[in-house]
């Protein structure tokens, strides 16, 4: 892990203003913060507000308000990404200046036509790669995609295991602007943990196809790899993330049997505290990566679903 290994461990929780934390959510800020504090490292907290369309007033607010209620305490102050642009265009002048970011005017209609992956992506077919078509130049809206050239990104997750991505295969040049003109979650992603000199991401794994991608952006802009470890998320009855879409149950007011059910779910060494400085006390002198469930998608508890 290039750079990462010497520097003091910092760790990271990274909502999406979009609605009130949810049990999903919670096993990610849980994990993470665990993972954080047994190495006696630091804990951040950051809004991904980039797409600030989806953003729901007041979501913010809840978030850090639940979040302080359950008793995690973040190691420095909150950051938001909507107020972060100047970084992220410094960092696309980058890539442009290398000469790997180009501007392209497909709509979402026309993508919607491509070939998917294997893992069910869809594939960027380069059609703006050597320059905008002629039938497409006049579209004042284009987005920016940075080029994957021949990139084999292969990283190993310290849950999942080894993981491989033939990025130009599975995904194809990426867009790090959109065509809003708001930068891309993978581009801010990258930017902001880079930034904040975080060495230790832990998050769901959804987002472990997205990893190749942060990856290659960190390799093209020189920026250090941080550990990754991608914990099961939540899924419901149906099989779906537990996520605002699916509707999932915002966390109770008493952060104790929602912190022991994501403890729990987490499969880490069984307690029964009967605060929550005791919960905590427990999590920290008791956290076991090694204990994780080794999966992408654990059934969520009852308590997670009940309305
Ligand atoms: N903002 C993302 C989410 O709420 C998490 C991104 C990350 O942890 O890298 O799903």
């Amino acid at each position: 892990m290039s750079g990462a290994a010497s520097a003091p461990t910092v760790g990271r929780f990274a909502p999406s203003p979009t609605g009130p934390l949810h049990f999903g959510s919670l096993v990610a800020a849980l994990a993470s913060f665990c993972d954080a504090r047994a190495a006696g490292g630091r804990w951040l907290v950051r809004i991904e507000d980039v797409d600030e369309p989806r953003a729901v007033p007041g979501a913010e607010r809840d978030i850090l308000d639940t979040l302080a209620r359950y008793g995690f305490a973040a190691d420095g102050p909150v950051v938001r990404q909507s107020e972060r642009d100047a970084l992220y265009a410094e960092a696309i002048a980058a890539l442009d200046a290398r000469g790997l970011a180009y501007p392209c005017a497909c709509t979402r209609r026309e993508l919607e036509a491509a070939p998917l992956s294997p893992t069910g992506e869809r594939v960027y077919p380069g059609t703006c790669r050597q320059g905008i078509p002629v039938d497409r130049v006049t579209r004042a809206r284009r987005s920016i995609r940075v080029r994957v050239d021949d990139a084999v990104v292969g990283f190993v997750d310290r849950l999942q295991g080894p993981q491989r991505q033939d990025l130009a295969r599975e995904v194809g040049d990426f867009v790090v602007r959109r065509s809003d003109g708001l930068a891309a979650y993978q581009l801010a992603v990258v930017v902001d943990d880079a930034e904040q000199r975080v060495t230790h991401v832990v998050r769901g794994a959804d987002l472990l196809a997205s990893t190749p991608r942060q990856i290659h952006v960190q390799r093209v802009l020189g920026l250090a790899t941080p550990a990754y470890l991608h914990v099961p998320i939540a899924i419901n009855a149906s099989g779906e993330k537990l996520s605002k879409q699916t509707h999932a149950r915002a966390l109770p007011d008493d952060p104790l049997p929602a912190l022991v059910a994501a403890w729990r779910f987490l499969e880490q060494p069984d307690a029964a505290p009967a605060t929550l400085a005791d919960f905590w006390a427990h999590a920290f002198a008791s956290w076991s990566p090694a204990r994780l469930p080794p999966v992408a998608m654990l059934p969520a508890p009852r308590m997670a679903l009940a309305v």
